[in-house]
């Protein structure tokens, strides 16, 4: 276990904001956890669990304990004809699980190749990209109860999960539950999902197969999203909203061109980017944080930012959204 005062939290978030936290703890295994858990010390000061920090925006120095998993691990529990059921430890990147999973001929992760991130949090945000969520894989999270110190399983239906949600997020289990694994079902027979964006145009007449898939969602991803390594981001700072039909009709009316994905019966999905750049807010700075000028869900951080400015920034996005359209966009990134 490590165990560092006063910390530069640089490294651990993707905004690049240099913020320190009183302690920061990182631990390798369930026995290092349980320790924690069982020290009085640990419950005198606030504390969160952390990934690699590429959905957080630290407004200030944090004055409790930060707790990072180094669990690592990726295992098949069970298999059979079909399909294979794998567990990976908490702290393992998203990435290389994706590229794991790839490598073995395993079906169903390729679409979320290259977001960042660990497998810990793939779980609590539910992430999703090209049409797929990950939850469409996961079969079983394992995590500890910090208030009882046992390990908890909750099978996916226990999950809640939704559009970047599940219950971690919750009111009720935001902080309470540290995961330490999470199992994912995937197949072994081929089953491709094509269908979103453009990733059925750009690999037609080419051969389809998981590899090619992965390269074509990197390369995507490379050419439309700014890499934090080189500007500061957090991914999409908003969620795309979800309206009312009748409210959706409406506005169509005035703006004939409004996207819009079908939800249910009584909800569409509206992509927050186009909103956002309906505003002509693409290339809008308040200091150092600037809406990206090729994609207006990202905020940036062009290397000067406060989080003042970005979370500034994030309002202003807000406010203008709600002024034209009347609509009211929801955060995808955590104020810590
Ligand atoms: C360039 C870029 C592109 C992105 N693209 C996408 C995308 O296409 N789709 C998408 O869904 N997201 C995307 N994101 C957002 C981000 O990658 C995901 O939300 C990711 O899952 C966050 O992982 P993390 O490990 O950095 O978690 P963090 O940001 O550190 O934490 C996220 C949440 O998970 C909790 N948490 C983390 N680990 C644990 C744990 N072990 N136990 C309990 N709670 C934990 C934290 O408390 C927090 O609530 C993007 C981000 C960036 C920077």
């Amino acid at each position: 276990m490590k165990i560092s005062e006063n910390y530069s939290l640089l490294k651990h978030n993707t905004f690049g904001l240099d913020v320190k936290t009183r302690w920061f703890v990182e631990y390798e295994n369930e026995g290092d956890l349980q320790k924690l858990l069982s020290d009085e010390y640990f419950f005198s000061l606030p504390f969160l669990h952390i990934g690699r920090g590429s959905n957080l925006l630290f407004l200030d120095d944090y004055p409790g304990i930060i707790l990072h998993s180094l669990i690592q691990g990726i295992e098949v529990v069970k298999e059979d004809e079909n399909s294979v059921w794998v567990e990976s430890g908490a702290g393992v990147e998203w990435d290389s699980f994706v590229a794991h999973c790839v490598s073995k001929a395993w079906y169903g992760v390729e679409n979320l190749s290259l977001i960042p991130g660990e497998v810990g949090a793939s779980a609590v945000q539910n992430i999703g990209a090209y049409g797929t969520e990950v939850s469409d894989t996961i079969t079983a999270v394992h995590a500890y109860n910090v208030e009882t110190g046992e390990k908890e399983t909750f099978e996916k239906e226990d999950c809640g999960f939704a559009y970047r949600h599940s219950i971690f997020k919750d009111k009720k289990y935001s902080g309470k539950y540290f995961i330490t694994s999470v199992v994912y079902k995937l197949s072994k027979q081929p089953v491709y999902n094509l269908e979103y964006g453009n990733l059925k145009d750009i690999l037609a007449g080419k051969d389809v197969n998981l590899g090619s898939i992965r390269n074509t969602v990197i390369s995507i991803r490379e050419s439309k999203l700014p890499n934090p390594k080189e500007m500061g981001n957090a991914g999409s700072f908003f969620m795309n909203p979800y309206v009312d039909i009748v409210y959706y009709k409406n506005l169509k009316k005035k703006y004939p061109d409004i996207p819009h994905y079908p939800v249910n019966e009584e909800f569409v999905k509206i992509p927050a980017a186009w909103l956002i750049d309906r505003c002509g807010l693409k290339g809008k700075k308040i200091g150092g944080a600037t809406v990206h000028e090729k994609q207006a869900l990202v905020i940036v951080n062009t290397g000067s930012a406060t989080a003042n400015d970005i979370a500034s920034l994030a309002s202003l996005v807000c406010d203008n959204v709600k002024e034209k359209f009347g609509i009211e966009l929801q955060r995808e990134v955590l104020f810590v």
